[in-house]
């Protein structure tokens, strides 16, 4: 509960009012009641002193309250008539309901900024949270899990947990307030409809408890559903392309039937609980009228009194019912919340050291000494005892079959992941003990797929960067040969890509990541050339771009490109995360082994 309040903290003032607004309402309603006695009075045409029954004459507030507005109404009644008395019980009525939805629109008035602040600031904290975790995190099923935290579970503390700060501030005063008057009015009658109600109370409570159970397990089913959805569509391609609609299909159908399965006995329990509910209050009104009726008819109690004693216990099961829905809500809002939270406490494990070491210059080169990685959780080291340099302006290729760790590999550099063993030095400084964000600024990333954002094309270069002239910007896209094509696109630069019909080529979107780079003009650059074959005309363009972003640089390159190794400094031949092989170009051909039969493939 505590922990609940640290996220309202920003609104206290809000938060105030709402409980101001609250605390007013509820005092209008339960000044209703005994407001409701006179009219009854009236009606029966009783005189005011009866309604007050013997046996409790120990003057308390609230009866002096009720007992001054009944003697209050039946002089009005001796002096006025019982017309102009009983327009004036009903304009009291009014005058009471007013103020109380008065109040009870305005503290959701105030508490809607509340409820809606805290979902933000829940939010942006959780992007947050994304951002800063390490690449190593992010596993696929990772990712589905927490797509359904920050939507579903995001959402779950929003409707149930701010609809108990209403509650919460409301309920109890009206119940308090009806209490004592059912006190004053009937003790035995109050004892009687007190149990009635913890009877049902323990019922619906049971329903309740199951319920939690399920619904937690459905939370977890959902998020299975939508990350086979996830994956349909992220795999279109390849579905449709393996013919394997009716696989993906029957996937999808078996994850969705145990969910709809799932929600079906979760529907069917909460359906039980309003039904059963109803029947359990109205066994306890017959009862309290079985037993109120015969206090009546032995000259107990007089009627209107009775009639008053019913408004009131009407008047608790409403803020009864809703008091204890909201401490189910707290509760699941809480596991919501705890799962949110759960992510948010995740330690970033890759971050700056205590005395990180700023880096303004890249001078000497980078060496990898005996390094070995391991994938969290995986069995085997996905790099082995990996020993290179890459001098500065010198460009190291890494070729092998897919799965040898070239990607891994050059994670590393920028400190994706960091080793296991060994160390990466730059200028000979372990780059653990740089800091982060100089060592990433140092770097180019060029990754295989390219990754453009739904933004202008201005803006897919400049990406990340602030206050880049256009002037530069249209100078990297030209040394990326993408000039041309993009003052070609609908709105050229102010084009949007994410737009439909500005459908770019795989090499378009290539140059667009490489103009990206070159607008860095980052010392040291890790290439990830692509693999998906383009036709010859735009290979030799993105080709060409590429060249003129590896001049003057510092490269680890992961190659694919015939080119792009015979030009390299150092090739190194991974196979299974151990350099198996390495030199040049033409040593390597001479040699034999893993590296020829590469050529040979790349060749065909
Ligand atoms: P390459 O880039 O040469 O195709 P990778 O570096 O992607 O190879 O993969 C090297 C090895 O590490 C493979 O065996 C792969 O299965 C494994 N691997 C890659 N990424 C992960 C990951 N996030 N978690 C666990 N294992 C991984």
């Amino acid at each position: 509960m505590l922990r609940l309040l640290r996220y309202f903290r920003p609104y206290k003032r809000l938060l105030l009012l709402a409980v101001v607004s609250n605390l007013l309402m509820s005092l209008f309603l339960v000044v209703s009641i005994p407001v409701l006695q006179p009219f009854l009075q009236i009606l029966f045409d009783l005189p005011g002193k009866a309604a007050a029954p013997p046996a409790l004459q120990a003057a308390t507030g609230f009866r002096a309250l009720e007992q001054a507005v009944s003697g209050y109404f039946a002089d009005l009644v001796r002096t006025q008539g019982r017309e102009r008395a009983l327009l004036w019980v009903c304009g009291l009525l009014v005058f009471t309901f007013l103020g109380k939805n008065l109040f009870r629109y305005l503290s959701l008035y105030f508490l809607a900024p509340v409820r809606n602040g805290v979902v933000r600031d829940l939010r942006n904290r959780l992007v947050v949270k994304i951002l800063e975790l390490p690449l190593s995190y992010f596993s696929e099923a990772r990712k589905g899990d927490l797509m359904s935290r920050a939507s579903a579970d995001v959402q779950e503390v929003d409707s149930s947990i701010i609809g108990v700060v209403e509650s919460v501030a409301r309920e109890p005063i009206i119940i308090l307030g009806s209490l004592a008057f059912m006190l004053y009015v009937s003790p035995t009658l109050l004892g009687f409809a007190l149990l009635l109600m913890l009877f049902s109370g323990l019922v619906i409570g049971r329903i309740g408890l199951a319920l939690r159970r399920q619904s937690r397990e459905a939370q977890g089913n959902l998020g299975m559903v939508s990350a086979v959805l996830e994956e349909t569509l992220g795999g279109l391609r390849i579905i449709k392309g393996f013919n394997a609609q009716r696989w993906q299909q029957a996937r999808y159908e078996r994850e969705n039937a145990r969910y709809a399965a799932l929600l079906t006995r979760i529907g069917r329990r909460r359906d039980l609980a309003s039904p059963l509910s109803e029947f359990l209050g109205i066994v306890a009104v017959a009862v309290i009228l079985w037993f109120g009726a015969r206090q009546v008819f032995s000259g107990e109690m007089t009627a209107p009194t009775f009639i008053t004693f019913l408004y009131a216990f009407y008047n608790i099961i409403e803020p009864a019912k809703r008091l204890s829905a909201a401490s189910y809500s707290i509760r699941k809002g809480l596991g919501a919340l705890e799962r949110v939270e759960a992510l948010l406490a995740e330690p970033v494990s890759i971050r700056d050291q205590e005395d990180a070491q700023p880096v303004q210059a890249f001078r000497e080169g980078i060496e990898f000494q005996r390094v070995s990685f391991r994938y969290p959780n995986a069995e085997t080291d996905a790099l082995r005892d990996i020993s290179l340099a890459i001098p500065k302006g010198k460009v190291v290729a890494l070729v092998g079959a897919s799965g040898a760790g070239k990607s891994t590999l050059a994670d590393l550099l920028p400190r994706f992941y960091d080793v296991t063993e060994g160390r990466i030095l730059l200028d000979g400084v372990d780059i653990r003990r740089l800091r982060i964000r100089d060592l990433r600024a140092l770097m180019g990333i060029v990754s295989q797929e390219a990754i453009l954002f739904n933004d202008t094309v201005r803006n897919n270069i400049a990406f990340g960067l602030e206050g880049v002239s256009d002037a530069d910007i249209e100078a990297a896209a030209r040394a990326a040969h993408a000039h041309e094509f993009i003052t070609a696109l609908p709105h050229g630069y102010d084009t949007n890509i994410g737009e439909r019909g500005t459908k770019l080529s795989g090499g378009q979107r290539q140059r667009l990541t490489i103009a990206r780079a070159l607008l860095r003009n980052p010392p040291i650059l890790i290439l990830d050339e692509a693999t998906s074959a383009l036709d010859s005309e735009s290979e030799k363009v993105v080709q060409a771009a590429l060249n003129r972003l590896l001049q003057n640089r510092t490269a680890l390159v992961i190659a694919h490109r015939l080119s792009t190794v015979q030009h390299a400094d150092e090739i190194i031949v991974l196979d299974q995360g151990r350099i198996v092989q390495r030199g040049k170009h033409e040593s390597l051909l001479q040699q034999g082994g893993i590296y020829q039969n590469l050529v040979a493939l790349q060749a065909l």
